[in-house]
């Protein structure tokens, strides 16, 4: 903490928006964090985190009845699925799907036009601060501060987030994602791909309840993609919730528990590989390609909003 002193939040208070993981929630709590005195002791802020925990349940992340309409134009329509504990849950789609509408609205990011959305049951309209406590979303652009070094980005989320013993954590997250020997550069100096793990590893730092990823393997190396499915895989076993929605779909066939196919923004498939197979009536191998396109093209001849049999 001393290392990181009056200086390091003079350079915060100059910069707007961190990442994509810095929900509004946290840049109200950070505010008050920089008009506080030099003590350290005054960023210790009261947790809220966990003040409504009888309302945790199964479900990490569920949505309800979700539609999304820009002006006259339906981009998604009566979603409803569910993320469980531990879950890995994919979300595919051809472009224009609806997909990134539906994670900007499950983050916050859009109002939905219809439906719920609950992040550990807290509604995302109605609770943000509470919802958004309980997530990290990891957008498929990275914005990260480009004078913070990669252990500054860290610290920066361990104060908002108010994460304990946050730099016990922060070598072994380091040397997790392939960042040690980069711990001290500016996140300026980095390449795509490690920014995309500097992203990982300021939300698992977090141990939040879902992580949501939008295109997660973007720009990774193949030592990278085997490293983050690693991580991504071993954190579900311990209880965290993803979302990823991603185009690469044998990184979706590999990693995901469940997968949502949406079409025209209409969800036509959810469950496991197998569930799916048996739905689109392929033999009982077909990879999760094979499934899609059995599964969208049949959509295909149907009208739109029709159920796909
Ligand atoms: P991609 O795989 O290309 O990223 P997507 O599945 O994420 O696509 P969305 O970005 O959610 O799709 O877009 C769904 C539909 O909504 C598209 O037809 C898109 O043109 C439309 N759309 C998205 N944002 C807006 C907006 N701000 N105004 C009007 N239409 C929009």
């Amino acid at each position: 903490m001393a290392r990181h002193g009056r200086d390091w939040r003079c350079r915060f208070s100059v910069t707007s928006v961190f990442i994509g993981t810095m929900a509004d929630a946290v840049l109200v709590d950070l505010r008050r964090m920089l008009s506080c005195s030099n003590s350290e002791h005054n960023l210790e802020m009261p947790l809220i985190k966990f003040a409504n925990m009888n309302q945790r349940d199964a479900f990490a992340i569920e949505v309800r009845d979700f539609g999304k309409s820009y002006g006259e134009f339906s981009a998604v329509s009566n979603l409803g699925f569910a993320v469980r504990t531990g879950e890995i849950v994919g979300l595919v789609g051809a472009n224009g799907a609806g997909k990134t509408s539906t994670l900007r609205a499950i983050t916050g990011i859009l109002r939905p036009t219809t439906g719920t959305i609950r992040i550990d049951g807290f509604d995302i309209e109605k609770e943000p601060v509470a919802a958004k406590r309980q997530f990290a979303y990891i957008p498929d652009t990275i914005h990260p501060y480009d004078l913070l070094t990669v252990t500054e980005h860290l610290h920066f989320v361990a104060l908002a987030y108010h994460v304990e013993n946050a730099e016990t954590k922060y070598a072994a997250l380091l040397d997790e994602l392939e960042l040690a020997d980069k711990k001290d550069k500016l996140a300026s100096s980095l390449s795509r791909g490690m920014l995309q793990k500097l992203s990982l590893a300021c939300a698992f730092l977090r141990e939040p309840r879902a992580i949501i990823l939008d295109e997660p393997l973007t720009g990774l190396d193949p030592r990278g993609i085997r490293n983050i499915k690693e991580s991504i895989r071993r954190r579900a076993t311990a209880g965290t919730a993803f979302l990823l929605s991603s185009h690469l779909l044998v990184l979706v066939e590999a990693l995901c528990d469940q997968v949502l196919i949406l079409h025209r923004g209409q969800k036509v498939a959810f469950g496991s590989l197998e569930e799916i197979r048996n739905l689109a009536t392929v033999h009982t191998n077909a990879t999760l390609e094979d499934v899609f396109f059995a599964i969208t093209e049949k959509a295909n001849v149907l009208p739109p909003g029709a159920n796909v049999p």
